[in-house]
Formats: C-alpha cells, sequence, structure tokens
C-alpha cells in the first residue's frame, strides 16, 4: 500500500498521459493526464506560496471546473487538507466552516468575493483567492505564475488528505477527517468492485464538494486512467445525448427518475453504457424496476457517507437486488447491532448499522467528545442508519436512526410507510415523520407529493389502515408541491419537522 495518494496516482498513471484525456469539459474541451500532473504541481506550488504549510487546511467555494481538481490535487501534493464547501452556502454558513476549520486560505467565486471578503477576515484566513466556473480567478492565476516544477511534500497514510463537511441532513454539518489511506483504500476497492479501466468515459455531472462526485467518481477515474466527462450541473436531456459515446453514470436517485422522464431514454440510448451507478440517498424500488424495463440495465445501488467513504455495493456481475444497497464491499466489516444493548442482531432484524475498516474517517474535526461516542470499543464506527441483513448478506437501509419514530412506544421505521404510500396510484412520493403528540409521544405524520388523481387524506389513511399495524398507520396526511431536498437529492425531513412541529399541538 502507498502512503501518499498522489504516489497512488501516479502509479496508475497511463503510459501516454500526454494523449490520455482526464477530463473532458461540456464544451469539448479535453485536458489531458499530464496536463493534471502539470497543473495540480502549479497549484501545490502556488499555495506554498501563499504560505500554506503542511496540514493547513484549504477551504474552497467554488463552481464545479476542471481546475478545482486540479486545486484539490495540488492541495494533497502540498500536503495540506482540502476543505470544499457547498456552494449553496451562504455567508453566515461559510463564516461558521471557515473558523471552525481555522482555515489558511480560502478560496471562492469572483462573484461572491465581495460578500465573502469580510466573512475571511473574521474567520482570520490568512490568504483569499478567487476560482470561477470558468477555470479562471487570482487562484488560477497565482497557478500561471507558479510554474510545474513541484517535489510532493511526504504525508503518511494516516494525515489528513481532506476535511469533508456531512450534508446536514440531520442537524449541523460534521467535519470528518479523511486521511490519505481512507481515501486511497476505498479508490482501489473500488476500481475492482466495478471493473474500472483506461477504456471508461464516465459521465459526471455531480457536485465536486462532496464524497459523490470528489472522491468516488474523481479518484475512481484517476486510478483507472479512464476519462470524465464533467458536467457543471445534471441536464437530463444533455447527459442523454452523451450516453452515445460514455461506458458508465454515477448518479443520485434523482438523476434516474428525471432521466425516465425523457422520452429518448430507450435499450438503444443506453446501448454503450455498462454500468449505471446510484447512491446518496435511497433509490426506490420502483425506479430501479422502471429504468430495467426501459433501458434493459440493472442499476447498480451503493450506500456510503462522509465519514466512510463507500460501504457496501450490490454485486457487479451478481444479482443487483432493487432496494438494497447490496454487499460490504471487501475488506470492510458491517454488522447490525440492537441499538439499547449493543448486541449483533441475527439476519433480517433491523437495527444500527455499524462499519469498520480502512474507509472509516479519523473522527470528527474538533469534536474528540462526539467522536468517542460515535465509535465502539473494537473500532466499529456507528453510522445512524438503520437497517437489516437479509438471508444473502444483502444489506437494506431502513431509515436514519433519527428518523425513527416512537409512537406509543413502537418504533416505526418511516420508509416501511413510506413504500406503501409511494405505491399507492398517483402518489410522486412521500416522506414520514414524527411530530410531537400529546398522547403518542410522536405522531407519525405523512407528507405527501400527489397528482390530483391521487386519493386524498381520508381514502389513503382508509386503505393504509388494511396494509398496515394501527400504530404504524400515519394519524395526519399532508399534501405539497415537493419535498425539501438538500444538493445531494436527500430529502430533509428535519426542516418538515420544524415545519409542521405544531401540528397536533393546536
Ligand atoms: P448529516 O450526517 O450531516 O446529517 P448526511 O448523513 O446526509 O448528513 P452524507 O454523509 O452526505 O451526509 O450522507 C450519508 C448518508 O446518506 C448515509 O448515512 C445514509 O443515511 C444516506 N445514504 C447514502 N447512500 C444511500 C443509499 N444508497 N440508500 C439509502 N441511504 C443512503
Ligand atoms: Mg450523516
Amino acid at each position: 500500500m502507498r502512503n501518499h495518494l498522489f504516489d497512488l496516482i501516479r502509479a496508475s498513471l497511463p503510459a501516454d498521459p500526454a494523449t490520455r484525456t482526464f477530463i473532458e469539459t461540456g464544451d469539448g474541451t479535453r485536458i489531458s493526464y499530464a496536463d493534471m500532473l502539470d497543473r495540480s504541481a502549479a497549484y501545490a506550488s502556488a499555495l506554498r506560496a501563499l504560505g500554506v504549510r503542511t496540514g493547513d487546511r484549504v477551504a474552497v467555494q467554488v463552481e464545479k471546473s476542471a481546475e478545482v481538481v486540479f486545486l484539490y490535487l495540488g492541495a494533497v501534493r502540498a500536503g495540506a487538507v482540502f476543505l470544499p464547501l457547498n456552494t449553496a452556502y451562504t455567508a453566515p454558513e461559510i463564516a461558521y466552516f471557515l473558523s471552525d476549520a481555522e482555515a489558511s486560505l480560502f478560496v471562492c467565486d469572483s462573484a461572491r468575493l465581495a460578500a465573502l471578503e469580510p466573512v475571511a477576515a473574521e474567520a482570520k484566513v490568512t490568504a483569499l483567492r478567487t476560482l470561477d466556473g470558468s477555470g479562471r480567478g487570482s487562484m488560477a492565476d497565482a497557478a500561471d505564475a507558479a510554474g510545474t516544477d513541484f517535489a510532493d511534500v511526504a504525508r503518511g497514510a494516516d494525515d489528513l488528505a481532506a476535511i469533508l463537511y456531512t450534508s446536514g441532513t440531520t442537524g449541523r454539518s460534521k467535519g470528518a477527517m479523511l486521511s490519505h489511506d481512507n481515501l486511497a483504500s476505498n479508490a482501489i476497492t473500488l476500481v475492482e468492485a466495478w471493473r474500472f479501466t483506461a477504456d471508461d468515459v464516465l459521465i459526471h455531472a455531480l457536485p465536486v464538494f462532496h464524497t459523490h462526485g470528489l472522491f468516488v467518481a474523481t479518484n475512481i477515474v484517476l486510478l483507472a486512467g479512464a476519462t470524465a466527462i464533467f458536467l457543471p450541473k445534471f441536464d437530463p436531456k444533455q447527459v442523454l445525448a452523451l450516453m452515445g459515446r460514455a461506458t458508465a453514470m454515477m448518479g443520485v436517485p434523482t438523476f434516474y427518475t428525471r432521466l425516465l422522464r425523457e422520452p429518448g431514454l430507450t435499450p438503444e440510448a443506453a446501448a454503450k453504457i455498462r454500468l449505471f451507478v446510484s447512491g446518496s440517498a435511497p433509490l426506490l424500488a420502483e425506479t430501479h424496476r422502471d429504468w430495467q424495463a426501459r433501458t434493459g440495465h440493472a442499476i447498480l445501488e451503493r450506500y456510503g457517507m462522509t465519514e466512510t467513504n463507500m460501504n457496501t455495493s450490490n454485486p457487479y456481475d451478481g444479482e443487483r437486488i432493487a432496494g438494497t444497497v447490496g454487499l460490504p464491499l471487501p475488506g470492510i466489516s458491517l454488522r447490525v447491532v440492537d441499538a439499547d444493548t449493543g448486541r449483533a442482531l441475527p439476519a433480517d432484524a433491523v437495527g444500527m448499522i455499524e462499519v469498520k475498516g480502512p474507509n472509516v474517517f479519523r473522527g470528527y474535526w474538533r469534536m474528540p467528545e462526539k467522536t468517542a461516542s460515535e465509535f465502539k470499543a473494537d473500532g466499529f464506527f456507528i453510522t445512524g442508519d438503520l437497517g437489516k441483513v437479509d438471508e444473502r448478506g444483502y444489506v437494506h437501509i431502513v431509515g436514519r436512526g433519527k428518523d425513527l419514530i416512537i409512537t406509543g412506544g413502537y418504533n416505526v421505521y418511516p420508509k416501511e410507510v413510506e413504500n406503501e404510500i409511494d405505491a399507492l396510484p398517483g402518489v410522486v412520493e412521500s416522506a414520514v415523520i414524527g411530530l410531537a403528540h400529546a398522547d403518542f409521544g410522536e405522531g407519525v405524520t405523512a407528507i405527501v407529493v400527489a397528482r390530483p388523481d391521487a386519493p386524498g387524506e381520508e381514502e389513503i389513511l382508509r386503505i393504509l389502515e388494511g396494509r398496515l399495524a394501527r400504530f404504524k398507520c400515519p394519524k395526519r396526511i399532508l399534501f405539497a408541491e415537493d419535498l425539501p431536498r438538500n444538493a445531494m437529492g436527500k430529502v430533509q425531513k428535519n426542516l418538515l419537522r420544524e415545519a409542521h412541529a405544531e401540528l397536533y399541538r393546536r
């Protein structure tokens, strides 16, 4: 095992780096592996010249471009810690992240420079530079000036390569400390599990401030010597047009549901693709089936998180089972335990998912108590996700521990109720949450997105009573235009709980 992520990338370089394309941008510009080497060296050199020292945090909040990837690799080569931030974050949110991380350098979009300058000053950031979606800005200029002569700063396997803040779906984002080995080992595992080679062309329409787009998608391409087609955002028509010359796509479930609305999605349109991957949020079994019917492809669903990179994957060759996230990846142990007693549970019993392996992070940045409470004495990390492992070893995610509803002393797993509601005619999707209720502790409540032909509240309640134990049935059905989602397509149940907190209190 090589210690330094960039040593691994270097060792995996194609034999002809000047002629092999690493990134192709939406407008057809091709950037070679040789360019990647030069540009990442230039950024590494520029970072050191700007005063970034080994272990310093380099925070960036910029639109997607190939240059951000080179800045990421430059930070890694410079021995710094790369810290990407969601482009949706507002100035007060950025203020929190910059001071929490004690970033030494902050790179933002030039359009936001005026708003973020005081924020960066307040957080005592030593240097502020810009980088735009076009790939230009004062940070790119600094790289131009720095030249491509750079000797990588040595780092060990346990040293940090990145801090990635969690998506904040269940509360305030936490900074997950990821080591060189965390990233390197997971990328090696995934290249192997998903059979990536230099012949692959990946449609990359994900943001690059999150594990999925930055580490899973980009690191895999780098280690395979493959090509990524970088799209600034997901556009179903553009993606459909690209399918004719790509071999793989990685996406979140909403990519698939939106592509399914395109009449042009046919077996012929998808014929050249060998692999469709989904993750970051649950893929409905219905979407999996519809996709297979329309394209002939079984989507490969996998499960991961900021803290652990990827934990499980449906098999490349074996059966991909809809509604499951597959089997633990090689070298990763996964178990389901009773959340109260900590005892391991038998097959099919629902409990807390815990994982252990080289993929698991080094703890939450500056949160030693939180870190200690999320790790067991034997090294397993408590994911916070509820699930079960079936007789065949496939992992099923049932929901988040924080979303578990306890009503009248009974446990209700929202997903079980959502599945019943989603199967009703005219229902687009639903989110089931628990709301404070004087009699039951929490009252099961469903927020439903429906077309006009869907049954109304009373009708849905009547149907559910015939299908679910009484305690699992919602007390109320509320209709909504859509569900609040974050950038990764995750439903933000905390926002729904806040919005409807008073429902049973009136
Ligand atoms: P926070 O931890 O700040 O509340 P978050 O957990 O959403 O936010 P991420 O690390 O981006 O932040 O997301 C990881 C979570 O996403 C997992 O713990 C799991 O709940 C969910 N997830 C990922 N992949 C899948 C999947 N295939 N099916 C169901 N859930 C998934
Ligand atoms: Mg989480």
